[in-house]
């Protein structure tokens, strides 16, 4: 009698592997989704506190013991890469309070990917970035909520916005293309500088992404009424520059772009709670303590941690990442009225 593949979870319990669910080919979820894109959070930790994800004191981190070690999360990666994965992006946390980043990347460049690509707020980029671009980094996106010094300080609490504008010079100094740059907006606090980033998007070729504020924070203190939307973003810009929608964009990625049509740059719209685009989603998470997760939102983890650390194979890991997508429900769920917060706050799961 063949055996039915047995597996834990996070919290201990067993569950059986649906029969339904492929084991061979991409990794593929019951919708038909393909995913091929990991997120890797290489730590809970981060050198700022911005208002909208931590709070100034008080949060507590993963025991240096809990993080994957560079050799885990490559063997992770070794195995998704069997499974059709072509693009990893490290994040946090913040991925470059973790000493010796450069040496993951080569190590994740050896996997011959397509992409390797860092989320960061910046602070550490510049002294980090030839040694990442070295070892195989191909993209960088950088975290800056306000082109005004005072309050890119109220914002993030700690760092300075001069910092984060000359780390974005390093990194096309080092031969990478422009970096994007991350936005959040929050209603009345940076929603007035929504022409000023446009016109930085303008003069500096650097393309620009707008995201709504997602119920995300360690504090729990979200109100959907501080967002702003997407399709507001689009609209105060476009009436003041003319925008049209990049032509053959990937459909999958989380940004919509558009780009000036003087032909001066581009911008972008994550619109990830008023118009969520988890009917395309290809991404997968790996969070800094080993578990795998399907979406921002949904607690549903599988820990392939304990498999790593317990003599499991390949094949058993394989098991996890394939089980942690095909459980994947359609959407996020945001809107439902049953929808409850995750356990997990942004900068625990890696964004
Ligand atoms: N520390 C890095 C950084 O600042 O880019 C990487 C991790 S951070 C969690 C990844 C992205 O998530 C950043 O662009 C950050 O601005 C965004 N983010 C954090 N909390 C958020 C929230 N509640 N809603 C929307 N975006 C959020």
């Amino acid at each position: 009698m063949k055996a039915v593949p047995v597996e834990l979870s996070r919290g201990g319990h067993r569950s059986v592997v649906d029969p339904a669910m492929p084991t061979e080919g991409p990794m593929v979820d019951s919708f038909g989704r393909v995913h091929d894109d990991l997120r890797i959070s290489v730590t809970d930790r981060c050198n700022l506190r911005c208002v909208y994800c931590m709070p100034e004191d008080g949060m507590t981190f993963l025991a240096p013991r809990s993080l994957l070690t560079f050799d885990e999360v490559v063997r992770v990666v070794a195995v998704a890469r069997g499974l059709g994965v072509r693009a990893v992006r490290l994040t946090g946390g913040e991925p470059l309070v973790r000493r010796g980043l450069h040496r993951l990347v080569d190590r994740l460049a050896a996997l011959d990917m397509d992409d390797i690509s860092i989320t960061t707020n910046g602070i550490l980029l510049e002294s980090a970035v030839e040694d990442l671009v070295a070892s195989g980094l191909t993209r960088v996106n950088v975290s800056c909520d306000s082109l005004r010094p005072e309050r890119f300080a109220a914002i993030r609490r700690r760092g300075d916005l001069d910092t984060v504008l000359t780390a974005m010079d390093a990194v096309e100094s080092a031969g990478l293309p422009p970096v994007k740059v991350n936005v959040v907006l929050i209603r009345g606090v940076n929603d007035d500088e929504i022409l000023d980033f446009a016109a930085f998007a303008r003069t500096t070729g650097r393309s620009v992404r707008f995201i709504e504020f997602m119920p995300l924070d360690a504090q729990g203190a979200w109100r959907r009424d501080q967002l702003v939307p997407g399709a507001e973003v689009l609209q105060r810009i476009a009436s003041r520059w003319p925008v049209a929608a990049v032509e053959g964009d990937d459909d999958r990625a989380p940004a919509e772009r558009y780009r000036f049509v003087d032909g001066q740059g581009e911008i972008g719209v994550i619109s990830s709670v008023t118009q969520p685009f988890c009917g395309t989603c290809n991404r997968l998470r790996l969070t800094a303590d080993g578990a795998v997760r399907n979406c921002l939102f949904s607690d549903d983890e599988l820990d392939v941690r304990a498999i790593l650390r317990g003599g499991g194979s390949d094949d058993a890991v394989a098991l996890v990442l394939r089980r942690a997508v095909w459980g994947k429900r359609p959407g996020h769920g945001i809107d439902d009225p049953g929808f409850l917060r995750p356990v997990r706050s942004m900068s625990m799961i890696g964004g």
